[in-house]
């Protein structure tokens, strides 16, 4: 066995936030040694932006120097809400292209073993066949909307399968869907569809006006807690060796509707106003369902949170932290 002193590193890259955070919790708390937990002769490093610029060559190759890792789950992204997206398409992907970049091209010449970095549904056709699975990504081109950061998270599952071929190097990537939970961004007009609505019910409450959730409230997603995409991250770095994606979600069968989220939060802040769907919004897609049964058949199974238990878990966290929370 490797002593603590023989120890090797595993860097996790864009770690203050959603995803990043729940993995540091669970590295901080599950066993060691256990499943997902750290194991013996492991350093885990979490970065942020204030580390280091990896739009940056030269800063991205600097990190790499430093701590040497012999594998990184690479998060960091110029992320933003739809509108902020539709804006910028030309700063979305030129950022997270440099970004992706440098980090699989100082990896590979740093001989880090391996690099699952993450994607986003986002990067499957507009027009595709339902469920979505790992082989459909490049079969037409993404919504257009926000094809600036969809194309540069796909050039990801490109460039792993060239370092593959050239290099023979072990970069793979994973697809999540809807994530949610604590240190997520919870910003009224850029954020995503559950901070969004918990932030909402939040002033509703405090400011005693009307809860309003935009649309019919009957589209349906998959939502995956982060702190579960932390452990199929963990599962994923310790198991898995090949370049094809994998997405990280729940089952197809586990779809909720925008309903069923506002009345959860509605639910779980004992919110008592008046709540109400403003259906002259637009409700987007009705439904997008994503297949887990790759990840799922790998690891012979999962026991996601029961949605409920995680809402009622980020509510609480939303609620104490208030005031240190990304609004
Ligand atoms: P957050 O916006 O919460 O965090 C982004 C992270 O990237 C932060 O740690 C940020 O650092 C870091 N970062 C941004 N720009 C740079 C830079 N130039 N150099 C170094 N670090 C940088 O993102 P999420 O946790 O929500 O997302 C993590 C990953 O998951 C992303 O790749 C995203 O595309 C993907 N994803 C997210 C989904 C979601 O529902 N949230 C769904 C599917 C995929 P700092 O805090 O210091 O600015």
């Amino acid at each position: 066995s490797t002593s603590e002193s023989q120890q090797v590193t595993i860097v996790v890259t864009g770690a203050s936030g959603l995803v990043g955070s729940a993995i540091k919790q669970v590295i901080a708390t599950e066993p060691l040694d256990s499943p997902y937990g750290r194991r013996r002769g492991e350093r885990w490093v979490f970065l942020r932006s204030t580390d280091g610029d990896l739009r940056d060559p030269a800063q991205t190759d600097a990190m790499y120097a430093k701590y040497k890792p012999v594998a990184v789950i690479h998060l960091a992204a110029l992320v933003g809400g739809l509108f902020n997206n539709m804006r910028h398409n030309l700063t979305f992907l030129r950022e997270n292209l440099l970004i992706n970049d440098n980090i699989l091209w100082s990896a590979y010449k740093h001989n880090t073993k391996k690099v699952i970095s993450c994607l986003s549904t986002c990067v499957f056709p507009d027009k595709v066949e339902y469920p979505l699975t790992e082989a459909k990504i490049h079969l037409g081109p993404p919504h257009s909307s926000n094809f600036g950061y969809s194309h540069a998270k796909r050039m990801v599952d490109v460039q792993n399968r060239a370092y593959k071929e050239e290099f023979g190097c072990n970069f793979s990537s994973a697809i999540p869907t809807n994530v949610f939970g604590p240190y997520d961004n919870f910003d009224l007009e850029d954020s995503h569809v559950i901070p969004g609505l918990m932030h909402k019910c939040y002033l509703a409450k405090k400011n005693g006006t009307p809860f309003i959730v935009s649309g019919t409230g009957k589209p349906l997603r998959q939502f995956i807690y982060s702190l579960d995409l932390a452990k199929l991250f963990i599962w994923m770095l310790r198991e898995y060796d090949s370049v094809e994606p994998l997405i990280l979600s729940v089952g197809e069968d586990e779809e909720i509707s925008i309903k069923e989220v506002a009345d959860a939060i509605v639910r779980e802040m004992g919110f008592t106003g008046e709540y109400r769907f403003d259906t002259t919004k637009s409700d987007g897609q009705f439904r997008k369902p994503a297949s887990n049964a790759q990840i799922m058949s790998l690891m012979g199974g999962f026991k996601f949170t029961p949605f409920d238990v995680a809402l009622h878990e980020t509510v609480k966290w939303f609620e104490e932290n208030y005031d240190g929370a990304r609004t």
